[in-house]
């Protein structure tokens, strides 16, 4: 005979309440570290790659590269007064990737795959992201 009910139910040292509160209230970014050594920026139960429950809770530094993104032109209500901005997704240097947002790219010319970011804090929703200078982009 098998155990049923709540002891069998996955346990985890963080929620996504706690997660979204990390960057939302207190101008934050968590990564999330597997014992097998793979990283994610996005919240998890347990490591997709081996199935590990305990992930480690780190903060994130919010800079990495773009290695995706796509300019808005219809945007979403929250995001109404700011069009027309970037949706991208960043390669965070500590591993894993993020979907963010960059009002300051207003067309494709303004930004490249491979460019430079970093997060910056903001009372919008989602993950605001701002090129680096000129001479960061190495
Ligand atoms: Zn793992």
């Amino acid at each position: 005979m098998t155990a049923t009910g709540p002891s069998q139910e996955p346990s985890a040292a963080h929620t996504i309440q706690e997660y979204q509160h990390g960057y939302e209230e207190e101008r934050r970014l968590r990564g999330f570290r597997s014992g097998c050594g793979f990283v994610t920026a996005t919240w998890g139960l347990r490591c997709p790659q081996c199935g590990q429950l305990d992930l480690q809770e780190f903060p994130l530094s919010g800079k990495g590269r773009v290695t995706a993104f796509t300019v808005q032109t219809v945007p979403a209500d929250e995001f109404v007064n700011d069009a027309p901005y970037a949706y991208v997704l960043v390669e965070l240097d500590e591993g894993g990737r993020i979907s963010g947002w960059m009002p300051a790219v207003r067309a494709v010319e303004d930004l490249a795959i491979g460019d430079r970011v970093h997060w910056v804090a903001s009372y919008k929703p989602g993950v605001q992201f701002e090129k680096d200078s000129a001479a960061a982009q190495r």
